[in-house]
């Protein structure tokens, strides 16, 4: 699990990355903690597109916030954790 802003985190990962872990992608609201999954088939054309995950247009349904942080998983049980998360 990757967590944008932690360590293990290389500022490079792109929509690319996202389609290649093949998980849905994990957004964080950075102002209410507010967690949602996202399935790819809803993040557009991601085979070969380079663009930062950060250039994705995602607004917090519960804060109308534009803060949010990204989470990619590459195991499915990293995904049901985070769906689980009390929100
Ligand atoms: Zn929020």
């Amino acid at each position: 699990m990757f967590t944008e802003g932690s360590p293990n985190w290389s500022g490079r990962e792109n929509l690319h990355s996202v389609k290649s872990y093949g998980h849905p992608l994990g957004v964080t609201c950075a102002d209410c903690g507010h967690c949602a999954l996202v399935p790819l088939h809803k993040l557009g054309h991601l085979d070969g597109n380079m663009a930062s995950i950060k250039s994705l247009k995602l607004v917090c349904q519960a804060y109308s916030s534009r803060n949010w942080k990204a989470t990619l998983f590459a195991r499915q049980h990293e995904v049901e954790a985070f769906a689980g998360r009390p929100r």
